[in-house]
């Protein structure tokens, strides 16, 4: 990588390298562990003129997302938190047209068309994109270019409220879709955009957050760089909890956007306090990271090495990634558990380590559970409470080793 996609500035330096792993989503069959696994670097880098963190784009949006295996929906809780948006967002901004960019399978759009407010999503997996359209959520299958923003302008109108919510990171043409956004949103209109914080991901030794899906990590700071760089201002920012920490951006066009908020500046204090702002916040991330990956391998080989057990909790992508760079194989991990049917019978990508359903826990009883959705602590806890039963207990292995 030799210029940061934002600003163009060839100043970037390491933050953590996390060596050479498969995309994380690639889980594998039987008959594929026989077969070469083909892996990329990943390594996060962050660029000392305008702050982005980034990784290089070696998968292209067009390979993870045509055919995509998400459905939002499958989530109660991101449902509900997409419900409380639109309630907030509907009523304070009374817009009369909506576009949502990424609208997956109509999880946030449903509750717009409940209103009675006109919407379209716009979302690139036609297998994703067709579950909205079955529940009456008006979807075109596109990815959002500058070309498409004006196209969809032409044809439905300007839209008085834009929402993207965990997208901003999945694309390497960040100022093409800022771009985007901007032709699709109405001249005195809002855009709303979720995505992770890399001020709780620093402070909270988040790295298996890091995975090539991902290509940027952004600060407000970087955010609204990368927001300008399409004619959009931010006006607003709020803390989120999700995804172990994330912001809503809210963002106008230039020229009517006004003041930024004292949230703005508030959060802008925050993250030059933590050093993101220089190079000191970033300085000694690669140290906690190995920290996080030898105090957990000496967990499991102790364990391994007593005769214990430890099985598994869930294989989201980020699993992978802490899977990967730790090097857990099933002589420490003997699998892990899924409540996706999908995966079931298949093997983590890289490490392949078998996913079984989630009833093989109460059957095996296992000494300890490592919970790889750490981000789900407070549900995971309750619904896993039962191995409590015969002893067992659970493994946090983020912000930092604990047994519970
Ligand atoms: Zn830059």
């Amino acid at each position: 990588m030799t210029s940061c996609r934002l600003c163009g500035s060839a100043d970037l330096v390491s933050v953590v390298d996390l060596g050479s792993t498969p995309p994380c989503e690639l889980f594998l069959t039987a008959g594929q562990l026989d077969e070469p696994e083909v892996t990329y670097p990943l390594h996060l880098r962050v660029c000392t003129n305008c702050w982005l963190a980034q990784i290089p784009s070696l998968i292209t949006p067009e390979e993870t997302f045509t055919e995509y295996a998400y459905f939002a929906s499958f989530s109660a809780s991101w449902v509900e938190h997409a419900r409380a948006f639109v309630a907030d967002a509907v009523e304070r901004l009374k817009p009369s047209f909506v576009v949502e960019v990424a609208s997956n399978d109509g999880y946030l759009l449903q509750h717009v068309v409940e209103r009675g407010v006109r919407c379209l999503g716009i979302e690139p997996s036609a297998n994703v994109g067709q579950a909205a359209k079955d529940k009456g959520v008006p979807t075109v299958t596109e990815f959002l270019t500058p070309e498409t923003g004006a196209a969809v302008r032409a044809e439905h109108g300007p839209a008085d409220l834009v929402v993207a919510n965990n997208v901003y990171a999945h694309i390497p043409d960040l100022i093409g879709f800022t771009e985007g956004l901007r032709a699709l949103v109405a001249d005195d209109g809002w855009v709303s955009i979720e995505v992770q914080h890399l001020l709780t991901l620093m402070e909270l030794n988040q790295y298996d957050t890091i995975y090539h899906e991902h290509f940027q990590y952004y600060t407000v700071a970087s955010a609204q760089r990368a927001l300008a760089s399409g004619g959009l201002s931010l006006v607003d920012v709020e803390l989120l909890p999700t995804h172990g920490g994330s912001i809503r951006l809210w963002a106008r066009p230039e020229g009517v956007a006004g003041e930024v908020s004292d949230n703005v500046a508030r959060v802008l204090t925050r993250e030059k306090t933590a050093g993101l702002h220089d190079l000191s916040g970033y300085a000694d991330f690669a140290a906690r990271v190995a920290r996080v990956r030898r105090d957990l391998l000496r967990f499991l080989i102790a364990v391994a090495d007593e005769g214990g057990t430890v099985v598994g909790y869930g294989a989201p992508g980020k699993g992978n990634t802490l899977l990967n760079h730790c090097g857990i194989r099933q002589d420490l991990l003997a699998y892990t558990v899924d409540r996706n049917p999908y995966k079931h019978g298949r093997y983590t990508p890289g490490t392949r380590i078998p996913i079984v359903a989630p009833e093989r826990i109460a059957q095996d009883r296992p000494d300890y559970v490592l919970v790889l959705p750490w981000n789900l602590r407070e549900e995971l806890s309750a619904q896993l409470s039962y191995i409590h039963e015969w002893g067992g207990r659970l493994v946090f292995p983020i912000p930092h080793l604990e047994v519970v």
